[in-house]
């Protein structure tokens, strides 16, 4: 039985508000107290308590080779050694746009920035300068980080994160931002008619890993792509949970679809703090005579971050299974995770596309964000529990999708509750 003692906890809430990623936070939807991770390695953690769990989340999904890679390590060792500068050209970020335009099809520039959230907030800055048009089509319960572009309050999924209808939360953007419903082009172009040239880009999740894996329904796709080529309109993929998992080139190679903006994020760091947009050089050369600050700061491109995702990169571009090997753990993992739940009599409904995989419980298909932010599916709660107490750890919100890594053995993907 897993147990951890609440000594942490207390200590970090007085100085910790709570909000993402705060211990607060991490437990706030299934009670009981925290883990601390002390060490990672691999496809384990190991906690304060002394705790060794198997982790199925790798922290939202950056560490698709598992915890403290090799050759990330290594890099990142190297580069701080040497000293780092910012704000001025450095050979290592050249390498890393490089390496990304030659792996995902259809992008001729990159920029680096320091997250998803700046990746998608810049991508839509960059959308509306240039097509000069103001409204976003976004799908509620797509999740596209934390800036004001998204701060929206209906349907953004923020209640996922627990701040439903918070003060404080801009309604600055609302107006621009038109709520559209995922897999419903019926509604995409209803929206579209409603604002006719007035539209700078949709932006989607072509998986919806945010309400659970949700994956595009036949056709949906290639519709908001025909439909954004007819109306002058930009497709941007949200590519920061997708990209350099789905596939080598992402949700792009793996629908055999082309987005005009794709933003990066998690996998691309290789564990640091890196994010990016990406898109032809048409697109992209709108962006060469603005200031930095249009599109970067100063932490941008920075060597250190730089060379974990370069790392990163090349590991994934030169294993030409990678994908498939995890795609197939996770199948494994699939088969598994519906026995126990069946075997436990536990209702459920389980979404895969590749290596994302979700698991939603009492028949919810499309996460309620309410219910779940109020932390009351008790069903979740109590698997999550028999989870930890055998030894794995799984994001603790039922809504959240599941990333394994390489690292990770069967042995380790076969569990009991
Ligand atoms: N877009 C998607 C699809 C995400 O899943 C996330 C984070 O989970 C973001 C954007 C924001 O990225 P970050 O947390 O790196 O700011």
């Amino acid at each position: 039985i897993y147990k951890r003692s609440s000594a942490l906890f207390a200590e970090a809430e007085k100085v910790i508000p709570g909000g993402v990623n705060s211990p607060v936070r991490a437990f706030k939807g299934v009670g009981g107290t925290p883990i601390f991770v002390k060490e990672a390695k691999g496809a384990y953690l190991y906690d304060e308590d002394g705790n060794r769990l198997v982790d199925y989340i790798n922290s939202w999904g950056p560490m698709i080779l598992g915890h403290a890679f090799e050759p990330v390590v290594k890099a990142v060792v190297e580069k701080a050694k040497k000293g780092t500068s910012f704000g001025m050209p450095t050979e290592i970020e050249t390498q890393i746009a490089e390496l990304a335009v030659s792996m995902v099809p259809n992008i001729d520039k990159i920029r680096l920035v320091n997250s998803g959230t700046e990746a998608c907030m810049s991508a839509v800055r960059l959308a509306r300068g240039y097509t000069g048009k103001d409204k976003i089509i976004k799908f509620a319960g797509c999740y596209h980080g934390h800036s004001d572009s998204f701060l929206i309050q209906a349907g953004s999924g923020l209640s996922t994160f627990g701040v439903p209808n918070s003060p404080g939360v801009t309604k600055g953007t609302a107006q621009d931002t038109l709520l559209a419903r995922y897999n419903d082009l019926d509604n995409v172009r209803a929206l579209i008619e409603a604002n006719k040239n007035e539209i700078a880009c949709i932006i989607i999740e072509p998986v919806a890993g945010n309400m659970g894996c949700i994956p595009p329904v036949e056709g949906f796709l290639q519709g908001l792509r025909d439909l954004c080529d007819a109306h002058n309109i930009l497709l941007v993929f949200d590519e920061v949970m997708t990209g350099f998992r789905l596939a080598k080139g992402g949700a792009q190679e793996l629908f055999n679809i082309n987005a005009d903006i794709v933003c990066f994020g998690k996998v691309i760091g290789g564990g640091l703090p890196v994010g990016a947009f990406a898109a032809r050089n048409e697109i992209m050369n709108y962006l060469a005579p603005l200031g930095p600050v249009y599109q970067a700061g100063t932490l941008s491109g920075n060597p250190l971050a730089m060379a974990a995702g370069l790392a990163m990169l090349t590991e994934l571009n030169a294993d030409a299974e990678v994908f498939k090997r995890l795609e197939e753990k996770t199948a494994y993992l699939h088969v598994g995770i519906a026995k126990v739940l069946n075997e436990n009599n536990i209702l459920h409904t389980i979404n895969r596309t590749g290596s994302m995989i979700s698991v939603h419980f009492d028949g919810a298909t499309v996460i309620d964000f309410d219910t779940a932010a109020k932390g009351n599916n008790e069903t979740f709660k109590t698997f999550f529990h028999g989870m930890l107490n055998a030894g794995v750890y799984i994001a603790p919100s039922a809504f959240e999708t599941w990333f394994i890594t390489d690292a990770l053995s069967y042995e380790d993907l076969d569990f009991t509750i």
